[in-house]
């Protein structure tokens, strides 16, 4: 076993709050922190709508559900949120500054034994290993949205993991009933963001530019991914405009490449500014 059993997430956005909220379902004691109360009332209200789609789609129990909700935590006081953490699973946004900051903030206040791992979906562990003040206790595990259904995560070490670290990781995710995926050297998007980038990129690009339109690219997506049930806009509204928006926006300029650019202007301009968050808020690319 892992025996990491008290888990803290870090951030209650989209990602964050799934993590609590399977990982609570699956055993774990959880405390969700986040920077701001808004932000934990909006990870209360998805909670609730994870209720309903762990009965409906898992068959999860009234009672398990309640067992769910007494192993949850919400707290905007850091230290109290990581006094007893065996774990923590930073889910921040995707802004290499805000991450930075969060690890230098939370290093001084967790357990010697803590381990920490990134959620992040594009960046790699080796950039904020030395903010950690623990870099042999840090790697990442990458989650896929949905994570009920979608139970895959990423094991990503960076050069001063320790082997321990890995294993009680690898150990972690299987107890919440993931599938671990080895990534055997360091990739900005392990394999999933390594595929699905690049694609939700061209997808955007089409639109951006006015070749298409977000409907035709999915139609033409899903008829011919025979059994898929989203296409890169609809992929897009699950992930939310905000991280949509900090990856585009990052890469873009890292890569001073113009084209994301303006696809990281044209979410914040058509979907962000207008309240369009996506599937988690009921608006985004489409209506839900
Ligand atoms: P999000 O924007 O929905 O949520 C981020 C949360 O972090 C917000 O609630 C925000 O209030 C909070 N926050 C901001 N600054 C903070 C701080 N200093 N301390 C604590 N909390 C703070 O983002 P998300 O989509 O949940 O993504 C979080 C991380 O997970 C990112 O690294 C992202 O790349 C990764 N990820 C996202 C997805 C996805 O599909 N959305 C999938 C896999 C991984």
């Amino acid at each position: 076993s892992s025996d990491l059993n008290k888990l803290m997430v870090l951030g209650a956005g989209v990602l964050g709050g799934q993590i609590a909220w399977h990982s609570a379902y699956m055993g774990k004691d959880v405390v969700v922190y986040d920077l701001f109360d808004e932000a934990l009332g909006r990870c209360r209200v998805a909670h609730e709508q994870y209720a309903e789609i762990y009965s409906a789609d898992l068959g999860a129990s009234e009672e398990e559900l309640n067992q769910t909700r007494q192993r949850l935590r919400y707290s905007t006081d850091l230290a109290d949120a990581v006094a007893l953490a065996d774990l923590v699973i930073e889910a921040v946004p995707e802004i290499p500054e805000v991450k930075t900051e969060v690890y230098r903030q939370l290093a001084p206040l967790l357990q010697p034994k803590c381990l920490i791992a990134t959620n992040s979906s594009t960046l790699l562990p080796s950039q904020f290993a030395e903010d950690t003040g623990r870099p042999a206790q840090y790697c990442a595990l990458h989650f896929a949205n949905l994570i009920w259904s979608m139970n895959i995560a990423e094991v990503m070490a960076h050069a001063g993991t320790a082997e321990a670290t890995l294993r009680a990781i690898a150990a972690f995710a299987i107890e919440i009933g993931m599938v671990p995926i080895p990534i055997r050297k360091p990739q900005n998007g392990y394999v999933l963001n390594s595929l699905l980038v690049p694609l939700l990129g061209a997808a955007q690009t089409l639109v951006t530019n006015g070749v298409s339109t977000p409907e035709m690219v999915d139609r033409t997506y899903m008829i011919t991914n025979r059994g898929v049930a989203l296409g890169p806009f609809g992929i897009m509204d699950v992930i939310g405009m905000k991280t949509c928006y900090d990856v585009l926006s990052y890469w873009g300029h890292q890569n001073n490449d113009p084209q994301t650019l303006r696809n990281a202007a044209y979410i914040k301009e058509q979907l962000i500014d207008q309240g369009k968050m996506g599937l988690q808020t009921g608006t985004g690319y489409y209506q839900y």
